[in-house]
């Protein structure tokens, strides 16, 4: 009999450990197809920058690629000719370069090819998968050099999807990852970048380590907020009981504001309520309706965005000094329209949402760092764009993410049909769960997806003797 055959589309940080997972926990044949294209394998998008100057969001302690073994990464790090005079406890407390993180996931993966079990089979394609087709009892997958592959079963693990072009500059505007090369027509004229997240500070870091010395100017309707971390010896005890009853907005943000209430008494930050929440959130987000849901898109998500998101003290202090010598100038405004003039410069008319008036910039680039775009419909992954019309893949009510089963994160088609054999992960979950961004939670699914999917597999494998 054939070994079962799993396919996992995308191979970043998701596609990768999933696969290590199945390759730790299958006890019989097994073939793996890894197809990735796009961002290095095992790296991705988030950890295959050509500089140490980005540096990871989260301190080294949390990012462990495995939940069980929390002091993986530190212990790794601790071997490294670049940190191995570095004591664990500043290590576990440091924000570590985002590439040297991408050496380490590459190091997990070699550590599983050189152990697996014989019996596990891999084969590595570097192509972009464009179509699932249903070929009962397999499926067939289409990929971009008219190819494909046949498996029994598919993990979707595409990751992030560009932002959503914005709507005045379509022609004339950046993606915010090409920054890391991105060819600017000098190193004086001004930029803009829309948006005013994380991904706006890597790119303003980008910028400067490629010797640009113009004023960079960003936008967005809530304005500049990023807060930097706060001291790592510092936490919030949260009591779980009563946050673990909220089951409307209403209540949520009432033991929300009581919590920050209790935590600036004892003189600690707001986030920190936030980090201790973070156990709590996806099990409230699940039992909110969905007018809840919206309402906190709509007038709730920036703030929680704000406290959640934080930026490393050295890149926040990088960006403070900018400000002060006026070559970072954060607006809180909307771009209205923009024009190209004659020299491939860009007139932008924006409003002003402080000073209530219409005002002008005159930049060479328009980089878009507004976040991924989540809208399956409108995506930049042709896979999940085709799957979306042919209605193998829906989008979620709130089109965050995937409509997919609960339990076991199998996808849901367009007629409600649950595909049991075609799973997913990552952040095209986020519209069941809230948080699918980050490593503590992505490491968790990565390893139930693969043990879900082993028990699919035997239970079959078995029914078919
Ligand atoms: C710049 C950046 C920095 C980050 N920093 C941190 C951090 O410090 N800490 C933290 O916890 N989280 C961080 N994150 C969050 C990050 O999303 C996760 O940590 C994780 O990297 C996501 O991995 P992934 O495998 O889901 O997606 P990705 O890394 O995006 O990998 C998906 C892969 O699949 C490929 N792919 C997609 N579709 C197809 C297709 N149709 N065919 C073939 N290949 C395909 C893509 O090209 C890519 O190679 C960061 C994210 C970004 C973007």
């Amino acid at each position: 009999m054939q070994a079962p055959v799993i396919a996992i589309i995308g191979g970043g940080f998701c596609g990768m450990l999933t696969a290590v997972h199945l390759c730790r926990e299958a006890d019989s044949t097994l073939h793996l197809i890894l197809i990735n294209k796009g961002s290095p394998f095992a790296r991705g998008l988030a950890y295959s920058p050509h500089s140490h100057q980005y540096l990871l969001n989260v301190r080294a302690r949390s990012m462990s690629a495995f939940a069980d073994e929390p002091v993986h990464f530190v212990e790794w790090l601790q071997q490294h000719p670049l940190y191995k005079h570095i004591s664990p406890a500043a290590l576990s407390t440091s924000f570590i370069p985002g590439t040297i993180y991408g050496e380490y996931l590459e190091s997990i993966w070699q550590q599983t090819m050189a152990t697996k079990p014989s019996f596990v089979t891999i084969s590595m394609i570097e192509e972009t998968a464009v179509d699932i087709q249903e070929a009962t009892p397999h499926y067939n997958i289409h990929l971009q050099n008219n190819r494909h592959v046949t498996a029994d079963y598919i993990i979707l693990a595409t990751g992030n999807s560009q932002p959503r072009p914005l709507p005045f500059t379509a022609t004339h505007s950046s993606l915010p990852w090409s920054t890391y090369t991105l060819s600017l027509d000098n190193t004086t004229t001004p930029v803009l970048i829309a948006g005013n997240g994380l991904t706006m500070a890597d790119t303003v870091t980008g910028l400067r380590e490629q010797g640009f010395t113009g004023v960079i100017h960003t936008i967005s309707p809530n304005g500049y907020a990023l807060k930097p971390h706060s001291q790592p010896d510092l936490s919030y005890f949260l009591s779980a009981e009563s946050i673990a009853t909220c089951s409307t907005l209403r209540q949520w943000k009432k033991e929300v504001y009581k919590q920050i209430t209790q935590a600036r008494a004892a003189s600690l930050p707001d986030e920190l309520v936030i980090d201790a929440l973070r156990p709590y959130t996806t099990n409230a987000w699940q039992q909110f309706s969905y007018a809840d849901k919206q309402d906190f898109l709509r007038h709730s998500a920036h703030f929680w965005s704000i406290l959640r998101h934080r930026l490393p003290h050295s890149i926040h202090a990088a960006l403070e000094r900018e400000f002060q010598a006026g070559m970072f100038a954060p607006h809180k405004g909307v771009i209205q329209q923009t024009e190209k003039d004659s020299n491939g410069g860009i007139h932008v008319n924006w409003y002003n949402c402080i000073s209530r008036n219409h005002r002008q910039l005159h930049v060479q680039k328009i980089i878009n760092c507004t976040g991924p775009g989540t809208d399956i419909t409108q995506s930049s992954n042709p896979l999940l764009k085709n799957l979306s019309s042919t209605g193998l893949l829906k989008a979620d009510e709130l089109k965050l993410g995937l409509w997919v089963n609960a339990a076991d994160y199998s996808v849901i088609d367009a007629n409600g049909n649950n595909h049991r054999r075609i799973v997913t992960l990552g952040t095209n979950l986020k519209g069941l769960l809230w948080e699918s961004t980050a490593v503590p939670e992505l490491r968790v699914q990565c390893k139930q997806v693969a043990v879900r999917l082993l028990q699919q597999v035997n239970h079959k494998e078995k029914a078919c003797i």
